[in-house]
Order: C-alpha cells, then sequence, then structure tokens
C-alpha cells in the first residue's frame, strides 16, 4: 500500500513560460471585417456563427475561379502547342469560358454558393459574357505573363503573421512584378462618400499586398491593378484598371501607414478576443447592417430592427 507520507517532499515543477503562438492575420477576413464592424467580426469569424451571407459570395468567387482557370486552360494549350499535338491557337475560346464557366458553378452549388437574385438566369448569361470580354480583351497579352494565381503568401511581422491572396501575381516585359486584383463590379463611383470610401478601402487592401510580396521577394512589386471586371459591360467608357504606381514615393510611405494601421488593428482584436468582448458603440454602415444576420436585438441598431416580444 502506498504510504501518503512519501509525498511530503513532494514539488511541483514551476511550469515553464511558453512561447505564444502567433495568430494569422489577413487583410480581408480579418482586418477590414473587424474595421467594418467588430461586434459582427466577433460573432461570425471568431465564435463561429454560421453567417447566410454566403450566398451572397457566388458573384465574386465565380469570377475568380473561372479567370483562374482560364489561365491554366492557357498554360494546358500552350503545353499542347510546344509538343507538336496541336497547331491551335493556345488562347482560351468562347467554348472554353463556357466549360470553364459550368464547372465553376456548379462546384459552387455543391457547396451551396448560387446567386441571391430571383432572376438567376439572366444574371448567369450576363456574367458568362462579362468572362468572355475579359478572355478576348485582356487574355493575350496577360495570361503569357503570369506566374501565380490565387497566390496564397504569409509573412512574420513578429507578433503575428500577415496572410493574403493574391489574385494574379505578374511578371512584366522589364521582369519587374505586378500584383493584379479582380473585383467582380464597376468603378465606385468617385462622385459619391460610398464610393470613394470603397476605393480607399480597396487601396488599403492592395497595400498591404504590396508589403507582403516585398516579404516574398524583398521587393515591392512595380506596380497593382485593382481591375472592376463589371466595367466591361460599360458600352460607353468603361474604366476597368485602377492603377497603384509602388515607383511612387508617396505609395511607399502609404504602404507603411497601412501597415502600421494594420498591427495597431491586430492589437486591438488580440484584446477583444482577450475579454471575449466585442460590444460596439456605434453602428456600421446602413448596407452593412441592411444583410446583417445579428441586426435584430443589435443594441445600436434596436430602433430600425428591434426585437419583439412573440
Ligand atoms: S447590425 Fe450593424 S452594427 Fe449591428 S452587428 Fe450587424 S453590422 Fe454590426
Amino acid at each position: 500500500m502506498l504510504n501518503l507520507n512519501s509525498y511530503k517532499s513532494l514539488k511541483i515543477k514551476k511550469k515553464e513560460e511558453t512561447e505564444k503562438i502567433k495568430q494569422r492575420y489577413s487583410i480581408t477576413a480579418d482586418i477590414l471585417s473587424y474595421q467594418v464592424c467588430k461586434r459582427q467580426y466577433g460573432f461570425n469569424t471568431i465564435k463561429g456563427f454560421s453567417s447566410t451571407q454566403k450566398t451572397q459570395a457566388w458573384h465574386g468567387d465565380l469570377i475568380h475561379q473561372v479567370l483562374s482557370m482560364l489561365h491554366r486552360r492557357y498554360l494546358h494549350n500552350v503545353k499542347l502547342t510546344n509538343k507538336g499535338l496541336t497547331k491551335n491557337d493556345p488562347m482560351p475560346t468562347d467554348k472554353d469560358v463556357e466549360e470553364l464557366f459550368d464547372k465553376a458553378n456548379n462546384t459552387l452549388k455543391s457547396r451551396g454558393i448560387i446567386p441571391i437574385t430571383k432572376e438567376n438566369d439572366k444574371l448567369i448569361s450576363n456574367l458568362l459574357e462579362l468572362l468572355k470580354k475579359f478572355n478576348k480583351i485582356e487574355g493575350k497579352n496577360l495570361y503569357p505573363k503570369i506566374i501565380d494565381t490565387e497566390a496564397r503568401l504569409q509573412a512574420d511581422m513578429g507578433d503575428y503573421l500577415l496572410y493574403g491572396v493574391i489574385d494574379v501575381v505578374v511578371k512584366n516585359d522589364d521582369g519587374e512584378f505586378e500584383i493584379w486584383d479582380y473585383k467582380g463590379m464597376l468603378f465606385p463611383p468617385q462622385d459619391k462618400d460610398w464610393g470613394r470610401e470603397k476605393l480607399k478601402k480597396y487601396e488599403y487592401q492592395m497595400l498591404i499586398y504590396g508589403e507582403l510580396l516585398k516579404q516574398q521577394t524583398g521587393k515591392y512589386p512595380s506596380k497593382c491593378v485593382l481591375y472592376f471586371v463589371n466595367e466591361l459591360n460599360r458600352i460607353k467608357s468603361p474604366n476597368p484598371k485602377h492603377i497603384i504606381d509602388f515607383k511612387d514615393e508617396n505609395n511607399i510611405k502609404k504602404i507603411k501607414e497601412a501597415m502600421e494601421n494594420f498591427s495597431n488593428t491586430v492589437k486591438e482584436i488580440e484584446k477583444c478576443k482577450e475579454r471575449g468582448m466585442w460590444n460596439v458603440d456605434k453602428p456600421a454602415d446602413k448596407d452593412t447592417c441592411k444583410i446583417c444576420d445579428l441586426r435584430w436585438g443589435c443594441p445600436v441598431r434596436k430602433e430600425e430592427y428591434p426585437l419583439k416580444p412573440l
């Protein structure tokens, strides 16, 4: 039988301080979401509540998937040409766009990501035409210069890991890197407050991607191209490209400011996580609240969305 007295001198070793596990933060999924509304971010991203907004991702996801597949199809066609298996032009055709569009749409459907409007057929055919236009207008110049699509990059920023998915990384004729980012929308109107705000957010995202690419390659990209795909539907003067020139010193300064803002937001998020508190004292913009799953009973929107007893 065990003699309990033998445990008199039992010493419990002090627990060694363990290294803090670095959290990974992305500009879109974390920083921008938190800045839009920390309550919504806390519930959906941190506490893992299932959001019904995933159907809204259909348009953007489909554009990104088809454009990435078109580039892969181009590479595949080039291989066939180089092996002497075909003499066809390696550029994807309208038929290729249709085939890849169907494939991507079915994949999204199987994940429950579908268009939310009642006019699904019209929406689908419009989007298909848009992608055919992109393929015709940009394909020839763009596809041969692409070195990566959906590039998942990560950089150690000391206290946290910076993570981002860059739609397209291009190596231009001068051997410099460019970043391309597709936006499934029209160019945000610059005569409206919300349009200027939106463009600023996208620019912020690109400044962070510029830093992320520098962490990987040692150099900032020469420029970033924000591509507003829906502009291709405009009959008069479409304006799909917004360029941020990283050779301009002012933009390098902006990258540094954006990184400071990013790090400060990470600190705020970590504080909220520690306390488990995601309270807000002012509401997000009206459009965000209008489709927010948490609007009923939201303390800062209770006038518009009151919780009524049954
Ligand atoms: S209703 Fe608006 S303020 Fe409230 S949680 Fe949703 S987005 Fe945030």
